[in-house]
């Protein structure tokens, strides 16, 4: 995915853990209309899952978290590719790739950019107009 200086859409990643899949699908499908407007690219099962919940067409899916999908948006974040980060973390249950959350949630730190971990925050990030 490459980014042109010119195009105001931004570039928002979508993850969530299995069990904070759903809680992502319908928060995506609440700011459906402002998500709509702008690119966004999710790890493979959390796309499926919301895909399943509503249809939008602006959205690309890379490799399912655990196979390195995270990786592969933590490269896009290194290459000024993503303008927001969605992922809700599952905190009562252990994960394999937790090594790759981290990762992840560090880049974000690096290149500064916001970061919503639950739906709290995600939707303070769409009240301030971000989007
Ligand atoms: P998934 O990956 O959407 O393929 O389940 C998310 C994750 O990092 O757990």
């Amino acid at each position: 995915m490459t980014h042109d200086q010119d195009d105001p859409r931004k570039t928002i990643a979508l993850i969530a853990h299995d069990h904070k899949k759903a809680e992502l699908a319908s928060w995506v499908q609440r700011h459906a209309g402002t998500l709509d407007r702008h690119r966004l690219v999710s790890t493979e099962t959390t796309g499926g899952v919301i895909s399943a919940s509503v249809s939008l067409e602006n959205l690309t899916r890379v490799k399912s978290g655990p196979l390195g999908g995270d990786q592969q948006i933590g490269a896009m974040i290194a290459l000024n590719q993503i303008d927001l980060l969605v992922f809700f973390t599952d905190p009562m249950t252990p994960h394999p790739h937790d090594v790759d959350v981290k990762a992840l949630t560090r880049l974000a730190i690096v290149y500064d950019i916001p970061m919503a971990c639950s739906v709290a925050t995600a939707d303070l990030i769409m009240a301030a107009g971000f989007l």
